[in-house]
């Protein structure tokens, strides 16, 4: 079955993210002097990066399970951090507090119309490689990535199958699918660390849009994730975070069938924990808070 990858992870920055945040920088209101958000890390560079480009001030708002390697990079591009508690939800408010002062605008991760138009230019440009595409496999975390590539992709081709791919833990897109509305999912350590986080209870556009236009939202295990980063990186020489290898777990636990193909996938970012890559790709055992998942090393 032939297999795409669309490459995000070689952008500035490391991850797709700074497509969504510079267009939404681009249309800040007039007299706008700082740019602020909320982010588990690459949404949070992104920012900083567009901020640095155009001339604002950044504040980011982060939780304390983001990992340092993120906090770093997102410091060496100029930004503002402050670290709010123990979860995303509570960066978030605190964010929103700040984005109502003057002069001050917040750039939702994913949950606002130009950071999903320009999320959405990664569909155009597949669709443009690959005109006979029949399933495009999104990483799908607040939805942003997965909402504008799905409707940039339907667009151009309504047949095409778009499903979203996420962590069988914590996972709070695919529970908020489920409930018919935005729930909040308890956080947990995850290899895709870039998945983690709520959509926001009061969820204006994502949820509405990945669930009116996702086919169907794939789950995949730690030890899935783990297999597929070793696979990633054995195979293509690709380092890679756990949230960008869910689409080619999926598909190694064979639950993408070949009938489904042409298949593509987005490897959406490489800001990954080296210490932590290191250990996956040589086979070793990982600790994520009190799970322990047990090492294996890779075999083709
Ligand atoms: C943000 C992010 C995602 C998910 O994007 P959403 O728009 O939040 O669904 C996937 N992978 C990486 C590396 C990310 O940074």
């Amino acid at each position: 079955m032939p297999f795409h990858l669309k490459m995000e992870s070689m952008q500035p920055t490391g991850a797709f993210k700074l497509r969504g945040a510079m267009n939404a920088a681009r249309n800040v209101a007039p007299g706008t002097h700082t740019l602020t958000c909320c982010s588990t890390g690459n949404h949070g560079r992104a920012v900083a990066f567009a901020a640095r480009s155009l001339g604002f001030k950044a504040i980011v708002l982060m939780s304390s399970l983001v990992p340092r390697n993120k906090v770093d990079g997102i410091r060496a591009l100029g930004a503002e951090i402050r670290i709010v508690g123990t979860s995303q939800d509570e960066a978030l408010a605190e964010c929103e507090a700040l984005a109502r002062r003057p002069g001050i605008a917040g750039i939702s991760p994913f949950d606002d119309a130009f950071v999903i138009a320009g999320q959405g230019t990664i569909g155009l440009e597949i669709l443009e490689d690959l005109p006979k595409l029949k399933t495009l496999l999104v990483p799908l975390s607040g939805g942003g990535l997965a909402a504008g590539t799905a409707l940039a992709a339907r667009s151009i081709n309504p047949e095409i199958r778009v499903v979203g791919l996420t962590m069988d833990r914590g996972a709070a897109m695919k529970a908020s699918l489920e409930a018919g509305k935005p729930v909040a999912v308890r956080e947990v350590p995850s290899l895709a660390d870039s998945l983690g986080g709520g959509i926001g209870l009061d969820n204006k556009l994502s949820f509405a849009m990945c669930r009116d236009l996702l086919d169907e939202v794939i789950l995949v295990s730690e030890k899935e994730i783990y297999r597929a980063m070793q696979a990633l990186y054995h195979e293509e020489g690709h380092v890679a975070e756990g949230a960008c290898v869910v689409g080619i777990a999926a598909c190694l636990a064979g639950r993408v069938s070949s009938q489904e193909g042409p298949v593509a996938t987005i490897v959406t970012g490489r800001n990954v924990d080296m210490s932590q890559f290191t250990r996956v790709v040589t086979g070793q055992d990982i600790r994520l808070g009190d799970h322990l998942l047990e090492g294996t090393p890779y075999a083709a």
